[in-house]
C-alpha cells in the first residue's frame, strides 16, 4: 500500500490544474485556487484512498463539491466551466444576501 500512497502523491504533486473548473492551480495556501486533495466519491460515501479516486482540485470547487454538489452529478459538470461559473455566483448571491461569513471563501483573493 506505501506504493499506492507514494503514486497518490505524486499524481496529486504533478497536476497543475483544477480537475473540475480548470482554473491554475496556486501553491499558495488560503486562496481559492489553491491546490487541494479531493477524492471524487468521497470517503464517506463509501470512497477509497486509492489513485483513481484522487483529484487535485482548487479550494473553491471542493468548497462547492462539499456543500452543494452531490458527487453523482459531478461526471456531468466536467466540461462545464460555465455551468460551475454559474453556480459560483449563485453561491456569491446567496451569500450577499444572507450576509453569511465563511472563513474559506473570504480570505483574500489578491495575496501574493
Ligand atoms: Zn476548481
Amino acid at each position: 500500500m506505501a506504493e499506492v500512497k507514494s503514486f497518490c502523491a505524486r499524481a496529486f504533486v504533478a497536476a497543475k490544474s483544477c480537475h473540475y473548473c480548470g482554473r491554475r492551480l496556486s501553491f499558495f495556501g488560503g486562496r481559492f485556487d489553491s491546490k487541494v486533495k479531493d477524492y471524487l466519491m468521497p470517503l464517506s460515501k463509501g470512497g477509497h484512498d486509492e489513485p483513481e479516486n484522487i483529484v487535485a482540485c482548487c479550494k473553491e470547487c471542493q468548497v462547492l463539491k462539499g456543500d452543494y454538489i452531490n458527487y453523482a452529478l459531478l461526471p456531468m459538470l466536467l466540461n462545464r466551466p460555465r455551468m460551475i461559473a454559474d453556480i459560483r455566483r449563485y453561491i456569491s448571491e446567496i451569500k450577499q444576501m444572507t450576509g453569511v461569513k465563511s472563513s474559506v471563501m473570504d480570505l483574500p483573493g489578491s495575496r501574493r
